[in-house]
């Protein structure tokens, strides 16, 4: 039986996801134009690139294969991603609800760290733009050249807690991903799945998450 939304929003740190609950990364450009873009990079370094990341929209996965090429390769490939995902968020579609979550939790004496598996540039770049940086507590981004510790690696959760000085009872993970739910569970929070597209209802639901939300405005309107 899914937990009460007001009651997994009365934990005191909100663990919250970037791209999906905060915003889309890629709502101005596209993931696939990214995705090539590091492909390309990739070619002109002499790297393979293998049928499945020729196809992949998604520009994670290059990264993920560049980590298995070489040290040089990775750090190429992550400082190109970087300046890729910063120049993204400058035209990034803002989730709706989003800021009015943040700001009814913050008002309720919640604090929200972002923890996101694109990278902390990016994310500090959005909230500066989209006016929430003085309503978040921290932000645990993608560590640089490692993405063998994105989630769902419980690494940036752990980073967040620390940073808080908490534990994972005392937090409430709310992400769009099948790897924002795994995570929080594996680290010993619950979750709130944000299904904001029919397509990802089954999928979330399957994993059990403690509640299921389709809007940002669930949240605002939810909090105790
Ligand atoms: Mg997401």
């Amino acid at each position: 039986m899914p937990e009460d939304l007001a009651g997994l929003l009365a934990r005191p740190h909100v663990l919250l996801d970037f791209d999906g609950p905060v915003c889309a990364v890629y709502g101005g450009t596209s993931s696939r134009v990214v995705a090539n873009h590091l492909r390309e990079r990739l070619r002109d370094g002499g790297a393979p690139v293998p049928a499945d990341i020729a196809a992949t929209d998604d520009p994670l996965d290059v990264l993920r294969h560049a980590a298995t090429i070489d040290a040089g390769c990775l750090s190429r490939i992550e400082s190109d991603f970087v300046g890729q995902e910063v120049a993204a968020v400058a035209t990034a579609t803002a989730t709706p609800g989003a800021a009015q979550a943040v700001s009814a939790l913050v008002a309720a004496g919640r604090t929200i760290t972002i923890v996101s598996n694109n990278s902390a540039d990016a994310v500090r770049a959005y909230l500066k733009r989209a006016g929430l940086t003085g309503l978040v507590a921290g932000v645990a981004g993608r560590v640089p050249r490692r993405p063998d510790l994105m989630k769902p690696h419980p690494h940036l959760l752990r980073e967040a807690m620390t940073a808080l000085a908490t534990t994972a009872a005392e937090c409430v993970m709310i992400g769009d991903s099948e790897t924002d739910i795994e995570v929080a569970h594996l680290v010993g929070s619950p979750a709130v799945a944000f299904a904001h597209k029919p397509s990802k209802r089954a999928r979330l639901e399957a994993l059990d998450p403690e509640a299921i939300i389709t809007s940002m405005f669930d949240v605002s309107t939810a909090v105790p």
